[in-house]
Parts: structure tokens; C-alpha cells; sequence
């Protein structure tokens, strides 16, 4: 095998015979700014020459071997006012869940406990608001002191934020705010009606304004179109001062009364070159195999981290939907010869 595959500084440039996509432009503070056309010229890129340059970007700036373990706790589930197409939490749709109050201090605590010997070491936490309110997000502040108490990095998703939530939430010590953009600007409209996408915008840089580091990503799977799917991963690459920090890519998971339960499947091959044009054009970012893993293979899955996912969200529940089980994930990245990440950081 030629040294320079093995090479985490390996050029890019020598393994094409086609049109090349160029490199995004930057803007005057040096920052890359994609255009839509440019990051589908890279989703249409032939499959092995996409996850080649993922994987080369992926070694520029991770090890390769080492995957983040974040484990997801719904902290209030269900009884959400939004009308998110896919989620069965939302009250417009029948989906037979029971919602819940908000859990409390002791809970939370026991379920990061058992995160961090499952060996997690970030631990999430959704509730199913619009946006919370003044109390709410004191209450939630409780919650992550106690995640920090455990020795967990604290990620939080309680829905839009007012002015000053993202500051009390930082104070707490809150690590990520977790607010996806879901889909493409052009078709968010299609999938989610009770608010506009310059909503999510707006609450991403109060986030950023607080120096919470940003978790944002989206879903894919929806009925969207390739272009569609570019145009999601521009946004999330263009978002000032800089790409979210943490980037998951979720595969539609398809929940029985959601207006999204009878949508064809994805190929799975046009996931795995989502999460590649992810790590291309985000190469520090940590992108995060999420939602719709329960319905992958393994090969698909071990294509996912070939082409630089580096995260996955793991245990036994993800909000309301499954999640392979704790055993099978250690299982599949033994077999992989992939290791949890240690530690804090990243
Ligand atoms: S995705 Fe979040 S905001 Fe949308 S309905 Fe579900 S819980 Fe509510």
C-alpha cells in the first residue's frame, strides 16, 4: 500500500480522472464558505473517491480508531405544541406516547451514572418544549449541574431559547446546546409548519453569543432531494463565526401516525455520502452517527465511520425510538477495531 494512503497529511489531489470540486471561498475573516453547487458536486463524487478525501480529512484532524460515546435521556417527553413532521412527540399527531413532567434531580443523576459506566462521556438531555420557559430552564439548570457533578460533559435540546436562557444555562456549566436545523431552508416548510427557519437561526446565535459550543445538525430521509440534502450541509458549514462543533446526521426514523411514516427508504449508500460531505466540509467538527442507526447494517454503519462519523449516540433509548443496545455497539466497534473515546474535549 503506498505510505501516502496511511498518511494523516495525505494530498487529496492524486486519485481523480473527473471534474473536481472546488474548494469553498472564504469570506474576509479567512472563515470557508460553501455554495450550494460546490458541496453537491462533492455528494456527486464517485462513491470511493468521496470517502477517500472524507477519510483524509477525517486523519487531518481525529484519530481514526477513537469514537465519542453521548448517551440521550429524554428528561420531559411528549406533549410538544410544534408540529415536526417526523416526531412522534409533537400533540398533532397520534403516535400512542404518554407525556411526561419533567424528571427530577435524583432520576437524572442515576441515568448519567449509568451512562458513565457504560462508558459514555457526554450526556444529553431533550425535552419536548417549543421553548422553554423562565422556570424551565432554571429547572434544567439544576439538572445540568448534576450531569457536571458525574464527571459527564452536559449537552441540553429544550427547543427555542429567549434572551438570557443560554447565559443561565452556561453558568450551570452546560457544555452544548443541541438545536438542529433539520432539513434545508427550502423545504423546511414541508416538514414542520409551527416555525420558521430563521427561528432556529436566531436561537443558534444566542447559543453562540452565551460561548455555549453548538450542537447542530439535521435529518435526511425526509423526501428531500440531493440538492436538498447539499443545501443542508451548506447551512450548517456556513454558520457564523463558525460550523457547530457537533454535527448529527440523522436517518429519518419512520414513527406509525407521523406524517413522514410511509416515506420511501433512503439508500443507505446516499446516508454514508452525507456523512461524508459532513466531515469534508465541517473537518473538525464531531459528526454524529444519530437517529435511524436501529435500522442500519453494520457494513453501513462501518461505511458511516470510513467516512469520518465520529460520534454515535448510544444505550438504550434515543428520545422515544430505539437504539442498539449497549452490547451490539460494543460489539460492532470491537469488531471495527474502533475504541470509545476517553475523556473530555472535542
Ligand atoms: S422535534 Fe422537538 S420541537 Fe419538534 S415536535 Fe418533537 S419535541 Fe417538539
Amino acid at each position: 500500500m503506498p505510505t501516502d494512503l496511511l498518511s494523516p497529511a495525505a494530498s487529496v489531489q492524486p486519485l481523480h480522472f473527473h471534474a473536481t470540486p472546488k474548494p469553498a471561498p472564504q469570506d474576509d475573516a479567512g472563515t470557508q464558505r460553501w455554495n450550494v453547487p460546490d458541496v453537491q458536486a462533492l455528494f456527486d463524487l464517485p462513491f470511493s473517491e468521496l470517502l477517500y478525501r472524507a477519510q483524509t480529512v477525517h486523519r487531518e484532524h481525529f484519530d481514526p480508531t477513537e469514537v465519542e460515546l453521548a448517551t440521550l435521556l429524554s428528561v420531559k417527553t411528549g406533549g410538544c405544541p410544534e408540529d415536526c413532521g417526523y416526531c412522534p412527540q409533537s400533540v398533532h399527531f397520534d403516535t400512542g406516547l404518554t407525556a411526561g413532567k419533567l424528571m427530577g434531580v435524583d432520576a437524572v443523576r442515576e441515568a448519567a451514572q449509568r451512562a458513565k459506566q457504560a462508558g459514555a462521556t457526554r450526556f444529553c438531555m431533550g425535552a419536548a418544549w417549543r421553548a422553554p420557559k423562565d422556570r424551565d430552564v432554571d429547572a434544567v439548570a439544576e439538572l445540568v449541574r448534576t450531569v457536571k457533578e458525574e464527571g459527564l460533559e452536559a449537552c441540553a435540546t429544550l427547543g427555542m431559547l429567549s434572551d438570557g436562557h443560554a447565559e443561565i444555562l452556561r453558568d450551570a456549566g452546560l457544555d452544548y446546546y443541541n438545536h438542529n436545523l433539520d432539513s434545508a431552508p427550502d423545504f423546511y416548510g414541508e416538514v414542520i409548519t409551527t416555525r420558521d427557519y430563521q427561528d432556529r437561526l436566531d436561537t443558534l446565535e444566542r447559543v453562540r453569543g452565551a460561548g455555549v459550543k453548538v450542537c447542530c445538525g439535521g435529518i435526511v430521509g425526509m423526501g428531500e432531494s440531493r440538492r436538498q440534502r447539499a443545501a443542508l450541509v451548506a447551512q450548517l458549514a456556513n454558520l457564523a463565526p463558525d460550523y457547530p462543533e457537533s454535527v448529527p446526521i440523522n436517518n429519518l426514523v419512520k414513527v406509525q401516525g407521523t406524517p413522514l411514516a410511509d416515506q420511501p427508504d433512503l439508500d443507505p449508500l446516499e446516508f454514508v455520502r452525507t456523512i461524508a460531505v459532513a466531515r469534508i466540509t465541517m473537518p473538525r467538527a464531531r459528526v454524529r452517527l444519530s437517529a435511524g442507526r436501529q435500522q442500519m447494517s453494520e457494513a453501513v454503519q462501518a461505511l458511516c465511520f470510513v467516512a469520518g462519523a465520529n460520534s454515535i449516540f448510544y444505550g438504550e433509548k434515543l428520545l422515544t425510538t430505539g437504539n442498539p443496545d449497549v452490547e451490539a455497539d460494543m460489539g460492532l466497534l470491537k469488531k471495527l477495531g474502533l475504541q470509545p473515546r476517553r475523556g473530555h474535549g472535542g
